[in-house]
């Protein structure tokens, strides 16, 4: 019997529910379903929260980092370097636009790319770098930036699990040429369906991304100029937004404390998240070697869901094989010891003192 969810979506629903409401009766009112005045509203509101000059708003974070590179002109021939340590959106976004994913192992500690790695798999056919803020802990933008300056190549944050992180006091989102969020439900932002957005600071880009999104059409004339997709956001997920987005300082907050709470497991022998200040925790994964054992006590005596992300990792998934299979022993190392504890805070911070017992109890088994 499950008592404690991994996360649940619908508590953080029924935590703002009266604003989430009147803010649905609106849109119902209005007879305006898809793109139209909130779908605006949340682009100004998001753009301006992250600190970058446009907000694209589009169906998925999947589709907000395919629409990107096909906006940057990424296409068949070219390899986009990226991690396996991530959630199946990131390689689909690369196939579906016709390149291949190019994957690198990752920095054991902060999880996210090792830009060493990366540089060392630049070649003529790299055209972009997609690094993610896995578990809403920023990746090394420093370092990535002077790659992707250093070889031309084009550098798109996979920001899905990092809704307001920042580093060096800047959101993570305004560093690359473009940046993709998903509204997944269970993500720090989330809408109650599917969503995602993306940010840039580059007009022309954002005009194109526009025109992607919905047919390839320039403006209200309705002629496809190019050819583009259905991807379009919804003004029921922009309200909805809109009334999350004034939440999620608060929800990140939160989830800050529960990590640093969480750091006395350190204690015994697991190994942690980097403590950055400028991490989100949309996961708190702690590494150990008997993760399955930990895991199935947590659930059947402990009544305690968790997650594993993510094993296998990409590269051993079979819609990612290529010709040439690649070892990434850290990912792989990672991708056996990863589980994720409940952070969201409608979920563990009631709980918490229970579920620190259990893993304590668990870690002792
Ligand atoms: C959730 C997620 C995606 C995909 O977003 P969807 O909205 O589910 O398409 C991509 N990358 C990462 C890192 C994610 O966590």
């Amino acid at each position: 019997m499950i008592a404690i969810p991994q996360a649940s979506p619908a508590r953080r629903v029924a935590r703002y529910r009266a604003e989430i409401d009147a803010a649905i009766d609106e849109v119902l009112e209005t007879g305006r379903y898809v793109l139209g005045p909130r779908v605006e509203q949340f682009e100004e509101a998001f753009s301006a929260y992250l600190g970058a000059a446009h907000c694209v708003g589009v169906n998925s974070g999947t589709d907000a980092l395919a629409l990107s590179l096909r906006a940057l002109g990424v296409g068949p021939g070219d390899e986009v370097i990226t991690t396996a340590l991530t959630a199946a959106g990131t390689a689909q976004a690369i196939l579906h636009c016709g390149a291949r994913p190019r994957f690198v192992d990752v920095n054991p500690f902060t999880r996210c790319i090792d830009p060493r790695a990366a540089e060392a798999a630049v070649n003529t056919r790299t055209a972009a770098i997609v690094p993610v803020h896995l578990f809403g802990q920023p990746a090394d933008m420093t370092e990535l930036l002077r790659i992707a300056a250093r070889h031309a190549l084009a550098l798109v944050e996979d920001c899905a699990q990092a809704h307001g992180a920042t580093t060096q006091g800047r959101r993570v989102g305004t560093f690359g040429n473009v940046a993709a969020f998903s509204f997944y439900p269970t993500k720090n932002l989330g809408c109650i369906g599917d969503g995602g957005a993306i940010v840039t600071n580059d007009a022309s880009l954002a005009f194109k991304l526009k025109m992607l999104r919905c047919y390839g059409w320039r403006d209200d004339e309705r002629i496809s100029e190019a050819l583009g997709f259905n991807s379009r956001l919804d003004e029921l997920q922009a309200a909805i937004l809109i009334v999350l987005l004034r939440h999620l300082d608060e929800g990140n907050s939160e989830r800050r404390a529960l990590a640093t709470r969480y750091r006395k497991l350190g204690s015994l022998g697991f190994d942690l998240p980097p403590d950055d200040p400028g991490a989100v925790y949309y996961q708190f994964a702690v590494a150990c070697d008997r993760r399955d054992v930990l895991r199935t006590y947590l659930s059947e005596e402990a009544g305690i869901a968790t997650a594993v992300h993510y094993y296998p990792a990409l590269h051993q998934q079979p819609a990612f094989q290529t010709d040439s299979p690649v070892a990434l022993p850290e990912t792989e190392k990672l991708a056996r010891r990863l589980l994720s504890l409940p952070i969201q805070p409608e979920v563990a911070a009631p709980d918490f003192e229970r579920i620190i017992d259990a893993v304590e109890r668990g870690a002792r088994l």
